[in-house]
């Protein structure tokens, strides 16, 4: 599928504040129709708006049009958000690299981590999950085609991690997560979303008690939900281009 960057644009350079709704519309259209066009059952697939480098009025714009799940990249970012999003009922999911020592504030200001791809991290995070809170929803981040970030674990570790996480005590391991290197054909795009979800599957079939699979961002949803797909991460196709700082040299 085609997300239009410059409809997105334009919309924003418009000022248009109705657009984060409907863009929101639209894409629960779009994924309710890939649901449809691919044997999936309807509402199978959840839609997480990643929200980092966009202010938190547009996260309490796009709260207001029903979003409830978020994604973060950044700690430090998130936090400030956080403290400022208090009023709401918003689910954060930390979806950025996890440095070893940073884990005590994803431990406390998260309800799930989709970027454990160490044993070590996950560890940290079950020891400094605070008590009051629920177990720590977790997924371990998958390399699955030499993708371009260095993070996940390649898929003959991923059995042995999985067996690790389990074992945690405010960890709840819920399924497999992974950022494959961008792609504009639509077969090419399944191949590495297929091998997740077989990872996933053959993880099933040990026994593990798993339900999601976090893969399909903007560029490649359509792919995702084909290959099973539990959530989506969408950041541009939401709120449009992420302010850089390049792009906000000539401002
Ligand atoms: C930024 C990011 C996304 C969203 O990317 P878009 O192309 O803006 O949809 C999804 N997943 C992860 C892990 C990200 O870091």
């Amino acid at each position: 599928m085609q997300i239009s960057i410059d409809n997105v644009q334009r919309t924003l350079m418009a000022g248009n504040s109705t657009s984060i709704g409907q863009r929101l519309a639209e894409i629960r259209r779009d994924i309710a129709a890939a649901e449809r066009r691919f044997g999936r059952q309807p509402g199978s697939v959840h839609l997480l708006a990643v929200s980092k480098t966009q202010p938190v009025a547009a996260i309490r714009e796009a709260c207001a049009h029903g979003q409830q799940a978020f994604g973060e990249s950044y700690l430090q970012e998130a936090a400030a958000k956080q403290a400022q999003l208090a009023d709401t009922p918003i689910e954060w999911h930390f979806i950025g690299p996890i440095q070893a020592n940073k884990t005590k504030s994803i431990a406390a200001g998260f309800d799930w981590v989709h970027s454990v791809d160490r044993r070590r991290v996950a560890e940290r995070l079950s020891r400094q999950r605070p008590e009051q809170l629920q177990p720590l929803n977790v997924l371990l981040q998958g390399n699955i085609s030499g993708e371009t970030s260095k993070s996940g674990v390649t898929p003959d570790e991923v059995p042995a991690l999985a067996a690790a996480v389990a074992e945690l005590p405010r960890l709840r391991l819920r399924g497999l997560m992974c950022i494959p290197a961008p792609c504009d054909d639509f077969e090419r795009q399944r191949i590495p979303f297929r091998r997740l979800r077989e990872l996933f599957e053959a993880l099933r079939e040990q026994g593990y008690d798993l339900d999601t699979l976090s893969m399909g961002m903007s560029g490649d949803l359509e792919a995702a939900i084909a290959e099973g797909a539990t959530i989506v991460r969408l950041g541009t196709a939401i709120f449009g281009p992420r302010p850089s700082p390049d792009s906000n040299k000539g401002r």
